[in-house]
């Protein structure tokens, strides 16, 4: 759809948005809240904004019932901003690993030193400010001051612009509308009650509305819902067309020396997976094979000779934007003195040490491959 025909459509949208009655969807949405609205550990009397912020950065882009145990055991080992701006930041991204997105691992850490030395500790209570903070988006800014201070700031993450889409029957993808769904969301705020209102809705996405077969019958703006009433529920919102995503073949190296020590080292603290350990390896090139490329890579990265040796595991994961396939292979130390070329540090680990360190989730997968590999062979 060109640009001209999508903002022609949202015209007349922003014109049929006018039949909602804001009032009745601010009282029914609140009622339905006190009678369903989730109890989440980052709820209630005990809550400061400390915990609010923390809980607020882990359900970025990860689902409530992956984040609560990491969200409890997170404040068990932080559980001040003190505590966590003290943290080595090996110790934060250990116990952020497998959560994914390892860079709202990173920015808590430095937000928390910054709220030390800005803010003497106590987190700021001004849009200005929590937006300086890193790792801290428009919607995380309006969900934290909210729900810690009760501001009447709104809030659009993916669960609200679903609900949004539906009431309004947008008739354009959200990325296409971000503006006019924030306009709609700052409209419906309930400015006596900002804290529940934004908790309700997030929760009227994850448990009623949601992507798949919402429970419109359920539904406390069932009366209003333009979609429900045209019987469009189940295609808003509208998607755009996805792009398949592009894939990369890797060559990795599992490395032992003569006293059965594995070598592993520490990425760059900049870009996906920025200061987490991993195995070493790269991209495999055209007409490579995944010996030559393992080979290739780890004298180009770590300036060492081995010899590639038998396979011990092909894994696919997909990140957003790019799905990888890594071909992982046992080798054989040879020789030269391993150097941190293309990375921050690297050590020479047993399988029984090899916990203390931070690694992606597709290595956690090479790790429990050796451990059952290192069982068959007892
Ligand atoms: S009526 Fe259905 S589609 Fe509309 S907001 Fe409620 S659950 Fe979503």
């Amino acid at each position: 759809m060109s640009d001209r025909r999508s903002s022609l459509k949202l015209t007349d949208w922003e014109t049929r948005l006018s039949v909602l009655a804001e009032s009745e969807l601010r009282r029914s949405l609140l009622a339905w809240y006190r009678q369903q609205g989730r109890t989440l550990p980052w709820r209630g009397e005990s809550s400061d904004a400390y915990k609010i912020w923390i809980s607020e950065i882990m359900l970025q882009q990860t689902q409530v019932k992956t984040v609560i145990p990491y969200y409890q055991r997170w404040l068990k080992r932080f559980p001040t901003v003190e505590v966590l701006a003290a943290a080595d930041g090996q110790t934060v991204l250990k116990a952020w690993e497998g959560l994914g997105y390892y860079a709202r691992g990173r920015n808590l850490h430095k937000a928390a030193q910054q709220i030390l030395e800005r803010y003497e500790g106590k987190f700021p209570d001004s849009l200005e400010a929590v937006l300086k903070l890193p790792g801290v988006g428009r919607t995380t800014a309006g969900g934290i001051l909210s729900a810690a201070f009760n501001q009447p700031i709104s809030i659009l993450d993916g669960n609200v612009k679903r609900v949004l889409a539906r009431l309004s029957a947008l008739p354009i993808p959200t990325a296409k509308a971000t503006n006019a769904l924030w306009s709609l969301s700052d409209r419906l705020l309930d400015r006596a009650n900002p804290r529940d209102f934004n908790q309700a809705i997030m929760d009227l996405g994850a448990t009623v509305c949601t992507p798949k077969n919402p429970t419109c019958l359920l539904c406390p703006w069932q009366q209003q819902c333009q979609a429900y009433s045209q019987g469009l529920q189940s295609q808003l919102p509208m998607k755009e067309k996805a792009k398949p995503l592009p894939h990369k073949n890797i060559g990795v190296a599992v490395i032992r020396n003569e006293r059965g020590h594995i070598l592993i080292d520490r990425r760059l603290d900049e870009g996906l997976l920025g200061g987490l350990w991993e195995f070493p390896g790269g991209k495999i090139e055209e007409n490579e094979t995944v010996e030559e490329c393992i080979k290739r890579e780890i004298l180009e990265e770590l300036g060492i000779e081995i010899e590639v040796r038998e396979h011990l595991i092909t894994l696919d994961h997909a990140y957003t934007h790019f799905r990888i396939t890594l071909n992982v292979h046992y080798c054989r130390y040879l020789g030269g003195e391993p150097q941190a070329i293309e990375c921050q540090e690297i050590r020479w680990v047993t399988l029984d040490e090899i916990d203390q360190f931070p690694f992606p989730k597709a290595n956690i997968r090479i790790i429990e491959a050796l451990r059952e590999q290192n069982l068959k062979s007892i």
